[in-house]
């Protein structure tokens, strides 16, 4: 396939160089920078700072870094600035970034797939311990994030993700992000297919790779083979959903296009159906297709659901083939909806070969290095030494004997990760929120565990399907769009006039079964301290009047 390499001093024109600068396609020909961010990446590949961390950066400290790099290339590498603290929300907007800035940093590590082996996640926890004050959060696409990270300990931790197979390669930054993987795959007894080797080809072919590592904006990932559509592929850059061709058997749906934060967009199936050992390819069509013709001009235009809606699925498709692929793909059918309302794989599930695996709910993705530690060892004397985080910030260990399942079981519910939460405790995730995000304008981790809590003690009988989701500002690292009850942080009015952290209400949206985007109701906005009594509202008013089957 043409997956050609690409850079803007260097790349073959293939079009008519337009009079006008266009949205900044490349592959229209508009190579000349329009924006700091993608001067920035044209001055220098967002991969080269690690030489830089390494000899230079990790030397001088702090102070030393160069501006470009600190709020640019370091997110190549897994790496923020960490937002400083007591600063409240209201000064997010009007402060200058670097007066947000910390001299600690945020260290996503990826975990493609969610795959872990315990040895990996003892590691992870240590890091923690030595160089994190302790701080591991699960966040809502499979990766663990650090917290309180210095400059001076990078290589250092580096050094020890790399020697158990981790990295914070990508991590952030206008990349190939993390790849979604179900946390099940290989061992659910309902599986489609396994898309564990193709997942694998993708790591292989576009990790740390410098063709792919200069696009216009962040590119997201997702591939599942469970029935249960358990990686949100409707809204990633481009995803692959198993399915059964009634000729060639069971492959992949491709999604692309989707996608949150400001004018979010479900993905659009593409109509294809792609066996196992062609997912890569296809995938890096589409990857391609980004970098070439995604549009480079506005921060906020540049993610490919825009190109996507321009474009539409056929002109998409068209374009991968023709130019890309160089061939046809077969038409396919679409997913069959899941009968499930959960896909987050909490409790207790018998595995293709008879043995169990068993997801358990820490509170809103919270946990920290000696509790990993711990579940490592838990995992380890009970299983083979496999688990999986997943896209609700939960966690799975695999490979259990039916004999050794109470065991576990107890083991985790004393260290306080639930394997039959309630509906609260396993449905509310949270993102990381003022506490240490510069963008955040309200606190949401402490927030979202009080308030399961509070709906747990005030509602012990519930037990339907639900998601709350809160967000500290608007942009949707925690999905809120998509959540029965999705909350978005910003300052309102309490009763007295004074402004105060609270959230804008966003209700009934939802992925998997009947997806859509939660409807924000006008003016509909409470404050941080009223939120439980607002939630318990809504829910016993849907308890009183919903209908039969009604979410
Ligand atoms: Fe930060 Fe906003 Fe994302 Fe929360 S939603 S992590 S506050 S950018």
């Amino acid at each position: 396939m043409a997956a050609t390499p690409q850079n803007p001093a260097t790349a073959p024109v293939r079009r008519k160089v337009s009079r006008h600068r266009g949205e900044g396609q490349w592959a229209l020909g508009h190579f000349t920078p329009l924006n700091g961010n993608e001067q920035v990446k044209k001055d220098d590949d967002g991969l080269n700072v690690r030489t830089r961390i390494e000899t230079i950066y990790s030397k001088t400290g702090f102070d030393g870094i160069d501006p470009n790099d600190l709020r640019g290339r370091m997110r190549w590498w897994g790496l923020y600035t960490q937002r400083r603290p007591g600063i409240d929300g209201g000064k997010t907007a009007v402060l200058e970034p670097e007066e947000l800035d910390d001299s600690y940093f945020m260290m996503r590590v990826r975990i493609d797939g969610g795959a872990l082996t315990t040895r990996q996640l003892r590691v992870i926890g240590e890091i923690s311990q030595e160089f994190a004050r302790g701080t591991a959060d699960i966040t809502d696409r499979q990766n663990i994030q650090y917290h309180w990270i210095r400059i001076e300990d990078v290589p250092e931790i580096w050094n020890r993700l790399e020697s158990v197979g981790l990295s914070t390669v990508t991590a952030c930054g206008d990349t190939p992000r993390v790849m979604i993987g179900s946390p099940v795959a290989g061992i659910a007894e309902d599986e489609i297919i396994d898309a564990t080797p193709a997942l694998e080809e993708m790591k292989r072919r576009v990790l740390g790779n410098k063709a792919y590592s200069n696009l216009p904006r962040k590119f997201k990932t997702a591939i599942s083979g469970s029935p249960l559509l358990d990686v949100v592929h409707e809204i990633n850059d481009v995803a692959f959903v198993g399915v059964r061709h009634p000729e060639h058997g069971p492959g992949f749906d491709v999604w692309v296009g989707g996608g949150l934060s400001t004018n979010p967009k479900l993905g659009v199936r593409l109509g294809a159906w792609v066996p196992l050992e062609e997912v890569a390819d296809v995938y890096e069509g589409v990857l391609s297709i980004f970098r070439d013709y995604g549009y480079r001009r506005l921060r906020n235009r540049a993610r490919l659901k825009f190109l996507v809606a321009d474009w539409g699925a056929e002109k998409f498709r068209q374009v991968l083939e023709d130019e890309y692929l160089k061939r046809k793909l077969v038409d396919g059918p679409a997913p069959e909806q899941p009968v499930d309302r959960w896909r987050d794989h909490i409790g207790v599930h018998r595995q293709k070969d008879g043995r169990y695996y068993i997801g358990f709910a820490p509170r809103v993705g919270r946990v920290d290095g000696t509790t990993l530690t711990k579940i490592a060892d838990l995992a380890e004397a009970h299983g083979s030494g496999r688990l999986r985080t997943t896209v609700e910030q939960k966690m799975i260990v695999l490979d259990v004997e039916e004999s050794r399942v109470d065991s576990l079981v107890e083991g985790l519910e004393a260290l306080d990760l639930q394997v039959r939460p309630s509906p609260f405790r396993r449905g509310t995730m949270a993102c990381t929120g003022i506490e240490y995000c510069k963008l955040a304008i309200v606190e949401t981790k402490q927030r979202g565990s009080s308030l399961i809590e509070e709906l747990e003690r005030r509602l012990p009988d519930f037990d339907e399907p639900l998601t709350i989701n809160l967000n500290g500002c608007p942009n949707a690292c925690a999905r809120i769009q998509v959540a029965d009850i999705g909350l978005k942080g910003q300052l309102v009015m309490n009763d007295k006039g004074e402004q105060v952290e609270g959230f804008q209400v966003h209700l009934g949206g939802a992925l998997g079964l009947r997806p859509g985007f939660g409807r924000k109701v006008r003016g509909l906005k409470v404050t941080s301290e009223e939120l439980p009594d607002y939630v318990e509202r809504v829910l016993r008013r849907y308890l009183a009047e919903r209908e039969e089957g009604e979410r």
